[in-house]
């Protein structure tokens, strides 16, 4: 599975150089060209998927195990004292490349690096019936 013209294609078959952490026949870690902080990595499938809604439960759960060990690996060689998992889906979640990636994102004490989001209220009731709702699709 490929597309052409993608960049994440491309860097995965190392047709476009890459500052690569770690790397496995089907997934390959390297870092951010713009990154939110120092460390920043990102993890992609060698194949392409366009996003969570496109890639297979084996593929994801495999990506994410491997997420554990660059973490951890991320953190002791930064010295970070957090870090942010992300990972955007479509172009209003703010994905600019469509294929599937994962954000490692080392995170300081007052780094003012901004991935907030303004908190809602929920109805409990409300929540109730969308939790089934979303639960009968699964
Ligand atoms: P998104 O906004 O789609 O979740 O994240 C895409 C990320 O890919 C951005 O953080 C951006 O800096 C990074 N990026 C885009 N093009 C390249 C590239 O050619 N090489 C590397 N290393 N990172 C890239
Ligand atoms: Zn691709």
């Amino acid at each position: 599975m490929t597309k052409d013209d993608c960049i994440f294609c491309k860097i995965a078959k190392g047709e476009i150089p890459s500052s690569t952490v770690y790397e496995t026949p089907d997934f390959k870690c390297f870092l951010d060209l713009a990154p939110a902080n120092k460390g920043h990595a990102l993890l992609i499938p060698k194949n392409h998927y366009s996003n969570v809604f496109d890639i297979d439960a084996d593929t994801a759960g495999r990506l994410f195990s491997l997420a554990t060990e660059i973490a951890r690996a991320i953190k002791e060689e930064t010295g970070c004292e957090g870090m942010n998992l992300v990972q955007n889906n479509g172009e209003c979640a703010g994905q600019t490349v469509h294929h599937f990636h994962l954000h490692f994102i080392p995170r300081f004490k007052d780094d003012g690096v901004g991935l907030g989001w303004p908190q809602g209220k929920a109805d409990p009731e409300e929540n109730n019936k969308l939790a089934e709702a979303i639960r009968k699709r699964i």
